[in-house]
């Protein structure tokens, strides 16, 4: 009950953020005219939109449409036809999303949802067809990890989840159909009818150790200070926002920002404000590192990357469904490093993915092997 109000409470707040975040929105943007000229002038400038007649890159735009007439062979388009954007109805909700993710803004789909006002199942397709985007673009710098290290927050059921199991039990039974690894890789008709390989049984005492590490961690933790360590990240946060977003008072959050630095779980920097400790991801990586598990598996950068994503799908979404770890994990690298992925990285990347249906993301299984984002530093 108790665990209830605490999230009904940093709902609420989360709810006046966004609420907010999206009033200066529309200040900025109050048309739709001025919508679509930010949803489509970058992609033009960058020789995204091509003409589907002769291929010219070259538009004259009908203000704050989406159509355009190409100057070279005079005819007149929809300029979204055929690519990421087309068949989108609800534009203002796909520009405000994509400016979320560029300031590291993250909210569930329900709240945007309920903001926005745009369905719940459109909130959630706008930013898994995003992620995907930006995963097509995560090839370069990416390491293969195991789908099973994220087990920790696999709530949601899915299309894949065993009848009557709970959902983190799909990576057990994931892994005896494993078909593909790929990253990326579009799922086969029916993973059952896929030979079964003895090489996915995945390293089981890895997970479970960063499970373990991560659970004791919080658990050893009071409950003021388990309010203010799920809001400490590798991004330094203000004591005032960090007293606001928990909803303790203020003495409550300065005690308890005391003895979490004590514990060695955050770290005060110059300007009042806290990160997520070095020694507390390292207690973490510490657990997995030991002499028993194979430590070739992952390396310490790895597992403070996989520790601060559960962290995130914690705080932002509570978990999530195995099936779209993919998409969540490329959201995430728009998180982990904010100097690449700006608006205009984001948005070429979408450009560049083209169409993305919702058939497309509905038959997407994440692969057994997932990319993980390195971290830019
Ligand atoms: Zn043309």
């Amino acid at each position: 009950m108790v665990e209830e109000n605490k999230n009904n409470e940093r709902r609420a707040l989360e709810k006046l953020k966004l609420t907010e975040l999206y009033r200066q929105f529309n200040e900025q943007y109050p048309s739709i005219e001025h919508v679509w000229y930010a949803l489509l002038q970058h992609a033009i400038e960058a020789l995204l939109i091509f003409c589907r007649e002769c291929r010219s890159t070259d538009f004259l735009r009908k203000k704050g449409s989406r159509k355009g007439k190409c100057l070279h062979c005079g005819q007149w388009q929809s300029l979204t036809a055929g690519g990421f954007l087309s068949n989108v109805r609800r534009p203002r909700a796909w520009l405000f999303a994509l400016k979320l993710l560029a300031s590291k803004q993250f909210f569930s789909g329900k709240l945007f949802h309920e903001v926005v006002g745009v369905s719940q199942s459109s909130a959630a397709h706008i930013f898994k067809a995003i992620g995907y985007a930006v995963g097509q673009k995560l090839d370069e710098d990416t390491t293969l990890v195991k789908s099973s290290f994220f087990q920790e927050v696999f709530f949601h059921r899915s299309s894949e989840t065993p009848k009557g199991k709970h959902p983190q039990e799909e990576e057990l039974y994931f892994g005896l159909d494993e078909a593909d690894s790929r990253p990326g890789a579009m799922p086969p008709g029916s993973l059952n009818d896929q030979p079964i390989s003895d090489n996915g049984l995945s390293n089981e005492d890895s997970a479970e150790a960063v499970v373990e590490a991560l659970k004791s961690l919080i658990a050893s933790l009071s409950e003021d200070q388990q309010k203010i360590a799920t809001l400490l990240s590798t991004n330094p946060a203000h004591t005032d926002v960090l007293t606001r977003d928990s909803g303790l008072t203020v003495p409550q959050a300065a005690s308890s920002l005391t003895l979490l630095e004590l514990a060695g779980v955050a770290s005060r920097i110059p300007g009042d404000r806290y990160v997520l400790a070095e020694s507390a991801l390292l207690q973490v990586s510490g657990v997995v590192g030991g002499a028993d598990v194979d430590k070739s598996d992952l390396t310490k950068s790895q597992i403070k990357v996989v520790s601060l994503f559960l962290m995130f799908v914690r705080r932002v979404f509570s978990g999530l469904s195995r099936k779209w770890l993919h998409h969540y994990l490329s959201m995430f690298s728009c998180y982990l490093d904010e100097d690449r992925w700006d608006y205009i990285a984001i948005s070429t990347a979408c450009f560049e993915a083209g169409y993305v249906g919702g058939r497309h993301l509905l038959n997407y299984v994440s692969p057994r092997l997932v990319k993980l984002p390195i971290e830019p530093y």
